[in-house]
């Protein structure tokens, strides 16, 4: 019997891990335009980072962790999420201390244990990005533009960027006592779950799928209603920020959020694809966070871009012809066994000037190398034989018009890289 891959996890290879590089070198090119650094952290956590920094009252802490004893008996997750992560680490080597705001970006494997379907897998990826040391409005506003800015980079279409505000512990307790009194007048209406959440975290209610919890929280107090007064001017300033930058977006006082820490501002994208997996990014504000997992008080906001999602909507929505093509590929044919040294070294020296280059390797005639050229979409051969060796003069064959010009090494190289005689 052969092994499978696990349950909800995915290979990449082909022309989807093409995709996959192209989006993250598009990443990696936007953070330095953006001055963020990179940050990378383990993918494994002491499970109580994620219990205090995401909330133990949290679906994704309270049903999706892959958590273990390792066999020194800690308890160890893979971390579902990265923000806790990065705060961990700013707090442990005293980032604080160096230039605020701080500008992080990471991206790698996330791993959460649910129902696995189109769009959400066990293993997939994040990218994200955190700033940290500000609770300025005009970063809120440059964090917005920067989510937008990475899809539309991305040729995405369709996109819908959805905000609001949660509040703060000023605001939220007042929002959450007209909550539970609302409730508690339909408390027997409410779904098992939710009667449940109604003590622990009523505001998760907002996110119940059951339609008749969707319709008791829908007439109930949202905590955009109730919020004080230095997050509602907090709130204005970002949505006249957003304006004057002209990041379309719409209010969503519906919309709260799975994660515990988040605090004001909260927004989420999608790209036209309906349903429960359509959230291709997400984030917000979380100022308490630094302070709640140890660190001094000091107020961020992010957010994490789904990559796979990412993929799937640049696929259905046909937008890769945005692909950059790399530098074109050389396939050296040896025509007969004595000429396969120089073919070789032909090889090493394209290699050597920075030209993708393959010889053969596989001992082939000259028909099954020609065949294995075109399977692997070489876009130039070069046929090498006695009289081309002697005269250090190489037939270059376009592969896609069929064309043949006839160039020393110098003249090739200069061809290949595009830079013209
Ligand atoms: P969250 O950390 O839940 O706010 O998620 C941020 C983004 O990560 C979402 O908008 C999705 O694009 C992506 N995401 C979350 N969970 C999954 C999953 N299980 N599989 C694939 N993508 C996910």
């Amino acid at each position: 019997m052969t092994i499978k891959g696990p349950k909800g996890t995915q290979d990449f290879y082909g022309i989807r891990m093409e995709r996959w590089k192209h989006i993250e070198k598009t990443l990696n090119r936007l953070m330095e335009i953006y001055s963020f650094q990179e940050i990378r952290t383990p993918v494994f956590e002491s499970t109580d980072l994620f219990l205090r920094g995401v909330g133990d009252t949290t679906d994704i802490v309270d049903k999706e962790m892959y958590t273990f004893k390792d066999k020194g008996d800690r308890s160890i997750t893979l971390r579902p999420e990265g923000t806790a992560s990065v705060a961990r680490a700013f707090i442990e080597h005293g980032l604080h201390q160096e230039a605020l705001p701080a500008r992080y970006y990471y991206m790698g494997p996330m791993f959460r244990y649910s129902r696995p379907q189109t769009g959400r897998y066990r293993q997939f990826h994040q990218f994200g990005i955190e700033v940290l040391g500000t609770r300025e409005p005009a970063a809120d506003a440059e964090v917005l533009e920067i989510i937008m800015k990475i899809f539309t980079t991305l040729g995405i279409q369709n996109l819908k960027l959805e905000v609001n505000s949660v509040g703060c512990p000023v605001c939220r307790p007042v929002h959450r006592e007209a909550l539970k009194e609302h409730l508690s007048a339909n408390f027997e209406n409410l779904c098992p779950t939710c009667q449940s959440r109604y003590e622990k975290n009523p505001l998760r209610i907002f996110d119940c799928k059951n339609e008749g919890c969707q319709s008791i929280i829908k007439e109930g107090p949202t905590i955009t209603d109730h919020l004080c007064e230095d997050c509602q001017s907090h709130f204005r300033l970002v949505l006249t920020y957003l304006d004057q930058n002209g990041v379309p977006y719409v209010l969503n006082k519906m919309m709260v959020r799975g994660l515990d820490y988040y605090s004001k501002t909260a927004f989420e994208v999608s790209a036209g694809r309906e349903g429960a997996q359509s959230s291709i990014g997400g984030g917000g504000r979380y100022d308490g966070l630094i302070e709640e997992l140890g660190g001094p008080e000091l107020p961020g906001i992010g957010f994490a871009i789904g990559l796979e999602r990412v993929l799937l909507t640049i696929e259905e929505q046909d937008a890769f012809h945005s692909m950059e093509k790399g530098l074109p590929m050389v396939y050296v044919a040896n025509v007969s066994e004595s000429d396969l040294p120089q073919a070789l070294s032909l090889v090493r020296q394209l290699r050597e000037a920075g030209i993708p280059a393959q010889g053969d390797t596989m001992a082939r005639k000259l028909k099954n190398q020609f065949k294995y050229a075109n399977k692997i979409h070489a876009d130039y051969v070069i046929t090498l034989g006695e009289d081309e060796s002697a005269k250090e003069a190489y037939p270059l064959k376009n592969m896609d018009s069929g064309t043949e010009v006839i160039m020393p090494l110098p003249a090739l190289i200069k061809t290949l890289r595009g830079e013209g005689e």
